[in-house]
Formats: structure tokens, C-alpha cells, sequence
């Protein structure tokens, strides 16, 4: 496989208060990580700017507003709760975006077998009326139109295994069967929503995995529910919201994730991209926030992206 890392620069453009979760230090702990020479046949670009107009395929004008009224000229301001705009933080969105976009048009031009976005802020939980969750706009949410836009796809699935439901995927597409939305997450956890009972118009898959369980658990979800589904819906190309908060040393969440499992679960998405999709896989980072558990999650996902097998890296402790 020829993976392609595209990886943004400009990440620390986008500030969050002392303390908080969703930091830069996150995207510096991943570029260590995949220093090593285990990584070294990794094709690497640089994240180009995106045009956060494209903002628009899926969200209301009311996003971009309200990120550019509560955007500082110096200093940081808050959207909610948890979520923080500073004054350079749409320099980031519009990299993380272009980073996308990249990764994107290398996979469906052949240029790479499956890629790797290594961005912030993350997306999943921006829904269509309104930034949350540490999310401005929703990246993947928009490659995900652009995929259909500008390449014909006419079947896009996004598998989110993000510690937290991608609320705002589930929002953007939940009534639009051309786009399949599956996502595994604890329950209960923010932001509360993600019961398998939603399921949109047949195109929605939610997995709840209750807090303390593991790979075990995971496993038997992707493989009754997620992975069945997947297939049956036959995508034309595989989006993956790669949140590394499962990992077991997450401080936000409580499932029991080991790199093996992340390695596991990539794997099994790989396999239906080889069935369905000439091994079509664009994946973009969503949360992680212990930084050894960050490192070691997406380690274990892009050996296998690479290597197609467990690489042989001990397993971290
Ligand atoms: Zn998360």
C-alpha cells in the first residue's frame, strides 16, 4: 500500500485555553510518533489552505457568523461550554479543510492507495446550525461532499470510531441515503446522542459500547453491526473520523481501546475498501487527548493503513 500523510503546519494557529483537552500539542506528539523509521516509506505533503466558502455544502451561513463574531483580534473567545475560537483558529479550519480535500483528490486520482490527515481543530460534532464539542466546521462532512462534487462519487461512507457519536455527521447527512454514517462510541458520554435507534433513513449505524468495556466489545460490534452494514452499503470510497479518545488512557472517556485494537478495526475497514472501493480510504484525525495514547492509536492505524497487516512495534503499556 502507498499511504500518504498529509499533515498541517499551521495547527497552532487554532488556541484553547491553559488546560484544555483539545490543544496543539496534540499534532506534535503524532509528527513524533511517525518520525520513527517504521513510517519512513510514508509518502508526506504539507496541508495546502482550503476554501472555507465549501463551508456552506453543509452547514448554514449561522456557522461561519457566529465563528467570525466571537473571533478575538487578539486572545481567545468561546463559542460554548467547551469550544473556543482564537484569531487565527479559521487559518487552521481552512488548512485542516484543505489537508482534506488533498487527501481526497490523491486517493480517487490513484496517487495513493489511502491517506492520513493530521489537523485540527476536529469536525464531527459541528452539525449544521452550530459549532460544538471543540469543532468549528465539519471537515469531513464537507470531503465528503466534495468527493461527490468534483469526482461522481455516488456512495460515501464515513465510519467514526471516535470516542463520542459525531453528532454533526449524524445531523448533516441523517436524510440523505447517498452518504452512510456509522460510528461506534460510549454511552453515555458527550454529546449524548448516538442511540442505536437512530438510524436516519436507513443509512445511520450507532453502536454504543458501554464505559469500562474493550477491544473485545468493540469487536463484536464492528462485526454483528458496523462492518455488515458497511458492506452492504457498498461505497464508492471510505471516509474514516479517526478519534484516537477510545484508547485507554484517554482522560475523557472510559473504554479500555489498545493500539491492537485500533490496528484491528482499520484492518477490517481496509478489507471492504479492497471488496468495494479499490482500497479507497481517506482518514482524518478527530479527538484523542492523553498524548502517549494519541501516539500509540495512530501509530497502530497507520502501520496498517501502510503495511496492511499489525506491524510488529511492541505494544505500548
Ligand atoms: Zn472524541
Amino acid at each position: 500500500m502507498t499511504t500518504l500523510l498529509v499533515s498541517q503546519t499551521n495547527g497552532d494557529k487554532h488556541q484553547t485555553p491553559q488546560g484544555h483537552a483539545e490543544r496543539p500539542q496534540r499534532l506534535e506528539a503524532i509528527a513524533n510518533a511517525l518520525a520513527q523509521p517504521r513510517f519512513s516509506a510514508l509518502s508526506r505533503e504539507a496541508a495546502p489552505s482550503g476554501d472555507l466558502a465549501l463551508a456552506e455544502l453543509v452547514h448554514s451561513a449561522a456557522v461561519l457568523n457566529a465563528i467570525r463574531e466571537t473571533r478575538p483580534a487578539e486572545g481567545i473567545g468561546q463559542i460554548d461550554a467547551d469550544t473556543f475560537v482564537s484569531s487565527k483558529s479559521l487559518d487552521a479550519s481552512a488548512t485542516a479543510l484543505g489537508g482534506g480535500l488533498r487527501a481526497l483528490e490523491a486517493v480517487i486520482m490513484g496517487e495513493v492507495h489511502n491517506a492520513f490527515v493530521a489537523a485540527r481543530p476536529p469536525g464531527h460534532h459541528a452539525e449544521k446550525n452550530r459549532s460544538m464539542g471543540f469543532c468549528l466546521v465539519n471537515t469531513i462532512a464537507i470531503v465528503a461532499r466534495q468527493a461527490q462534487r468534483l469526482y461522481g462519487a455516488e456512495r460515501v461512507a464515513i465510519i467514526d470510531f471516535d470516542v463520542h457519536h459525531g453528532n454533526g455527521t449524524q445531523d448533516i447527512f441523517e436524510a440523505d441515503p447517498s452518504v452512510f454514517y456509522a460510528s461506534s462510541h460510549q454511552m453515555p458520554l458527550y454529546p449524548h446522542t448516538g442511540s442505536p435507534d437512530e438510524t436516519g433513513v436507513g443509512n445511520i449505524v450507532n453502536a454504543a459500547l458501554k464505559p469500562g468495556t474493550g477491544g473485545d466489545e468493540m469487536r463484536e460490534a464492528y462485526r454483528q453491526l458496523i462492518l455488515p452494514a458497511l458492506d452492504n452499503f457498498a461505497p464508492d470510497l471510505i471516509l474514516i473520523s479517526a478519534g484516537f479518545d477510545a484508547e485507554k488512557r484517554d482522560p475523557l472517556a472510559q473504554l479500555e481501546w489498545t493500539g491492537n485494537d485500533f490496528a484491528w478495526l482499520t484492518g477490517k475497514l481496509m478489507d471492504i475498501a479492497d471488496k468495494r472501493c479499490s482500497n479507497r480510504i481517506v482518514s482524518m484525525l478527530e479527538g484523542g487527548y492523553d498524548l502517549g495514547g494519541l501516539a500509540s492509536g495512530v501509530g497502530a492505524h497507520i502501520g496498517m493503513l501502510m503495511n496492511g497487516q499489525a506491524d510488529s512495534a511492541p505494544e505500548e503499556t
